[in-house]
């Protein structure tokens, strides 16, 4: 391509929905992808007639009009839709104590909790209470009009005064943590871990970590619209994003790993792929984490010392075991999909092995696996640290599964005679495949202890988007990072 406008590194939602809108914007983008495949943590693969989700598989509302999600508007905005499967309940957790169904809708679901702690379930109802007022404040604002500079003001004077003045008496709860919240409200130590546990499978942090906001925000989803699953699998939202993007003229190029953002005194004038190729424009955005930005991507003199100090210690979170499992089916009609297994309720949930994600998405959309089976994807957190292809990997990748397997041995006991294909991926492989330092999950910025920055670097001509900008994880998080960047480029 000649004359570009901007080139995007990383073909993450947060890379995709950025170009997308910029090329929608009339920009010249071209996204530069380093993988084979185009989607980042929402990458699908396939093996043997197996369609497997390399990351996620929970979304709510990709598909509903009235859903705050911001992927969907994004995808609205470029002309696209998904097809998707609508289910409830959203999934079960699966405690030492006993197993209990998730249902999105809030009173199915408290009914539930309160089987187990009725005290617990009148108190939950207490802490969401003002979590949903902040999701029905925030629904006159939708994040496709917002940018992430000053321009923000007057657009939010002008076009959404009422909706504003509506936030106000949330401004509180907007900057606390979700453990402040509870922390008011609940004292039933069952519900507290419950919640702990739901904030951690969304942010990695606990409820004392995790911002207010997103919860507000997951829980307003759930309740009013519910949860759905895109057919295909999350690879069909990354086809759904590139088609986007290039019936609005853009273009992705994949397998074309980025090595050097150029610069030309101090302002950004393109970038070098691996091959040696030069490819210039005066905008470069980068989706890649803000550890690979600034330590591969960047040269140490090209930032402030100070910034680059203080970016390159942002906490991470830890990375990941996955097992991918292709299974035989006979006899499990009554299987669900979504599962959160808890193995000891005397370790912190945040222990690697202790909490493991399950996912089937073969239940909601068949042709994920060959007849008469499932694809599985199974998950937990583990450090990086200690990992390394030696003598002991394979030996340590098959000790380190266990957890997994047990965890799945939950949800269907005879689990290990229906393999018939079987993927370990350890911290290397998900740092490999996923391009990703030290195979995150993400920045693991507490709640009251920083923010996530927003797109905008030291540097004339650069900027970021995300899971490692504002507002943080998880799919309609990066969507929306998207969003702020590629509005925050226009006048
Ligand atoms: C196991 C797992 C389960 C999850 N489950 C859910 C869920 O159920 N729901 C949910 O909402 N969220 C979930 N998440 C979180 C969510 O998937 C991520 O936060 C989000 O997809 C990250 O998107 P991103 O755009 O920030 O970056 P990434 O997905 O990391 O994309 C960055 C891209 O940049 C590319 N890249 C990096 N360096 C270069 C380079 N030098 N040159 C060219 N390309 C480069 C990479 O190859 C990659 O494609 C999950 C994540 C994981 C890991």
């Amino acid at each position: 391509m000649q004359n570009l406008d901007v080139i995007v590194i990383g073909s993450g939602i947060g890379g995709l929905t950025t170009a997308g809108l910029l090329a929608r914007y009339g920009k010249k983008v071209l996204v530069c992808e380093s993988h084979a495949i185009a989607g980042g943590a929402a990458h699908s693969f396939s093996r043997r007639g197996f369609h497997f989700d390399s990351g996620p598989s929970f979304y709510c509302g990709l598909n509903h009009p009235k859903s705050l999600n911001p992927l969907r508007q994004v995808l609205e905005v470029l002309g696209e839709s998904l097809e998707t499967v609508s289910y409830d309940p959203m999934g079960h957790y699966h405690f030492p104590e006993g197993t209990f169904p998730v249902y999105s809708n809030g009173e199915r679901y408290r009914k539930e909790v309160a089987k187990i702690t009725p005290q617990g379930a009148i108190e939950l109802q207490r802490f969401e209470k003002p979590l949903l007022q902040l999701y029905e404040a925030l629904k006159g604002i939708p994040t496709i009009a917002l940018r992430a500079d000053l321009q923000i003001i007057p657009v939010l004077l002008t076009r959404y005064l009422p909706s504003l003045l509506k936030l106000l008496p949330q401004i509180g709860i907007v900057q606390a943590s979700v453990g402040e919240v509870m922390d008011k409200e609940v004292k039933d130590p069952w519900v507290r871990r419950l919640i702990d546990l739901e904030c951690f499978l969304l942010s990695g942090l606990k409820a004392e970590g995790t911002i207010a906001p997103e919860v507000a925000f997951m829980l307003g989803e759930r309740s009013n619209i519910g949860v759905d699953y895109p057919v295909g699998g999350s690879g069909a939202i990354v086809d759904a994003l590139v088609r986007g993007l290039e019936r609005w003229g853009g273009k992705l190029r994949l397998n074309g790993h980025v090595e050097q953002i150029l610069l030309e005194s101090g302002k950004v004038v393109g970038v070098r792929l691996q091959n040696g190729e030069i490819i210039k424009a005066a905008i470069v955005i980068s989706n890649a984490t803000i550890w690979d930005t600034y330590t591969k991507l960047l040269k140490p003199e090209d930032l402030p010392t100070s910034y680059r100090q203080k970016s390159l210690a942002t906490p991470a979170v830890d990375s990941f075991m996955h097992l991918h499992l292709g299974i035989r089916a006979e006899n499990l009609e009554n299987l669900t999909g979504h599962h959160v297994v808890v193995h000891d309720a005397n370790l912190d949930i945040s222990e690697p092995g202790n909490t493991c994600m399950i996912s089937i998405p073969s239940v909601w959309d068949a042709n994920l696996a060959p007849p008469g089976h499932h694809v599985v994807h199974a998950y937990t957190l583990e450090p990086y640290e200690n990992w390394q292809r030696d003598d002991r990997y394979e030996e340590k990748k098959k000790e380190r599964s266990q957890p997994l397997f047990r965890a799945l041995e939950k949800v269907i006991p005879d689990i290990r005679d229906r393999i018939v294909l079987e993927l370990i991926g350890t911290p290397l492989t998900h740092a490999y495949y996923l391009r990703r330092y030290q195979g995150t999950y993400g920045p693991g910025i507490a709640a009251r202890k920083g923010t996530f920055p927003g797109p905008q670097t030291p540097i004339r001509g650069l900027y970021r988007v995300g899971d490692s900008t504002m507002p943080g994880i998880g799919v309609p998080a990066v969507a929306a990072s998207g969003i702020l960047c590629a509005n925050s480029l226009l006048n």
